[in-house]
């Protein structure tokens, strides 16, 4: 499947395609767009408004991201999107300086993790972020990694321990794993040293497990103290990102009083299936990248920025 292997290294989130069928379909499409030049107009999947002839145009990358830009396109109609997600600009050259949200520093912060809801972006990004870990829907693999659309997981261990593999699959995938402690207790509720024993405990285990130690935090329920901040740190933590929107499977909540997405917005979902709010997690990434990609924004990788 020459067409649709990408080396584009801006993009390091790997595609993992589904059996013979599906990639012969894909091929078909893809020759399709390089013909064409226009695979949204044939796909029957409408274009995003706002989105504009730019640096992120597939054009301007040539005739190798282009045909990755119909692999897109063909999965976005596959999972049923109303739109092609738009493509994310290359990471930031130059790494924002990330602070802590105003109001949200602790007593002496000074050197310890900022948290913060939004990274400091003039892009019109937003970076999609996963908690705790209940539901493990092989499909959603699948099709976050057929749109290419980047996520960042953190974990519960009491939540993924009946199935580290998921997670492993997550990973060889492109998805970076933290931490969001091993029982996901309400934080600012236990000692100093109750505190560091479920940051730290949790990264023993993802080191273990999957091998790199993280420097993403998440406290459960956004709560947090001095002392959780400074476990964080004496884990090995380097930044607490919370969230400015969160996405279920059929709404949104939002943090902001005008109920608008803003650049760099960091947006939580969780892992949970329709036992928990009436949808799947499919249902949760259509809700959440139809309304981002009728916005015009595209989704990076919070990584890439930190
Ligand atoms: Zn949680």
């Amino acid at each position: 499947m020459r067409v649709i292997v990408q080396n584009d290294k801006r993009r390091a989130f790997r595609v993992n395609l589904a059996g013979p069928g599906v990639r012969g379909g894909l091929a078909a499409l893809a020759v399709a767009a390089l013909v064409s030049g226009c695979a949204q107009d044939a796909s029957g999947v409408r274009p995003a408004s706002g989105q504009q002839p730019s640096a992120h145009a597939p054009d301007a990358y040539g005739s190798e991201p282009r045909a990755a830009h119909a692999a897109r396109v063909a999965a976005a109609r596959r999972w049923n999107l109303e739109r092609v997600p738009l493509t994310p600009p290359p990471p930031p050259a130059k790494k924002p300086v990330i602070t802590p949200r105003e109001g949200f520093e602790v007593t002496g912060q000074e050197g310890l993790p900022p948290v913060f809801t939004t990274v400091p972006t003039k892009e019109k990004v937003v970076f999609l972020t996963i908690d705790d870990g209940a539901e493990k829907d092989p499909e959603f693999l699948r099709m976050m990694s057929e749109l290419r659309i980047p996520y960042t997981a953190f974990l519960s261990d009491y939540l993924v321990r009946d199935d580290y593999g998921y997670f492993e699959d997550m990973q060889s995938r492109g998805v970076t794993l933290n931490n969001h402690t091993l029982n996901h207790p309400y934080l600012p509720g236990l000692s100093y040293a109750e505190q560091k024993r479920e940051i730290c405990g949790m990264q023993d285990v993802i080191e273990e497990r999957y091998g790199k130690r993280p420097v993403l935090f998440r406290p459960p329920y956004g709560n947090y103290n001095r002392d959780t901040l400074r476990a964080a740190k004496a884990c090995g933590i380097r930044y607490a990102p919370i969230w400015n929107e969160e996405v279920f499977a059929d709404h949104w909540d939002y943090r902001e009083w005008d109920r608008r997405i803003r650049p760099g917005d960091i947006v939580l979902t969780h892992f949970r299936g329709p036992g928990d709010w009436g949808g799947t997690m499919r249902d949760m990434v259509r809700e959440f990248l139809d309304k981002v990609t009728a916005e015009g924004y595209a989704v990076a990788r919070l990584e890439d920025y930190l």
